[in-house]
């Protein structure tokens, strides 16, 4: 569709891999999700729909709801929005090989401010500092991205903030269903 999803293109061999070619239109609820990835090293890709694309990131350790849990995310190529409903294994030889879970999914709503005004994500994005109320089914609540100095800009930190949906005790990755389908990344691997 666009040219901004070349590096996405570029990545993969659509013969051989069943992920989205990408090409679906931008829908009113921006949409976010989190795909549970059990590639060469097992991570959580974290996506936010902003401009017609799904910005993304990898996050290695996952989502935490501990507010003082600062979990490193990895800014990737942007990802197509039908990408969101993406569950299945990719083989083993192609980028990203593995099998991929859609872990939580729903809409988000942007809370990203400066000096008390609301700023638009794209703005919020390029300042390095996004804030958004996430409504999923497992993730919920403000949730904040902060991009760290050095390393190209890639290095983010994905946090919670405190709120009535943060908890110290609860691991939320404990919660191992697909959202889309409720299966384990065993069944979605061998269906
Ligand atoms: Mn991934």
């Amino acid at each position: 569709m666009t040219e901004k999803l070349s590096e996405y293109k570029k990545k993969r061999d659509f013969e051989r891999t069943s992920e989205p070619l990408g090409g679906k239109g931008s829908s009113k609820e921006k949409i976010f999700v989190v795909q549970k990835h059990d590639a060469s090293r097992l991570h959580y890709d974290f996506r936010l729909e902003m401009d017609g694309v799904l910005k993304s990131w990898a996050v290695p350790k996952g989502p935490s709801l501990n507010p003082k849990d600062k979990r490193l995310a990895v800014m990737t190529e942007d990802h197509p929005l039908d990408y969101a409903g993406f569950e299945g294994s990719i083989p083993k030889e192609e980028y990203g090989g593995g099998t991929v879970m859609v872990w939580d999914k729903g809409t988000y709503e942007n809370k990203s401010s400066k000096d008390g005004e609301r700023v638009a994500m794209k703005e919020a994005l390029e300042k390095g500092h996004l804030s958004f109320e996430l409504k999923g089914g497992k993730l919920k609540g403000e949730w904040a991205l902060v991009r760290m100095r050095g390393k190209g800009g890639r290095n983010w930190l994905l946090v919670k903030a405190d709120d009535k949906e943060s908890s110290k005790k609860k691991d939320i990755l404990k919660e191992d269903k697909s959202a889309k389908t409720a299966r384990s990344l065993r069944e979605i691997a061998n269906p």
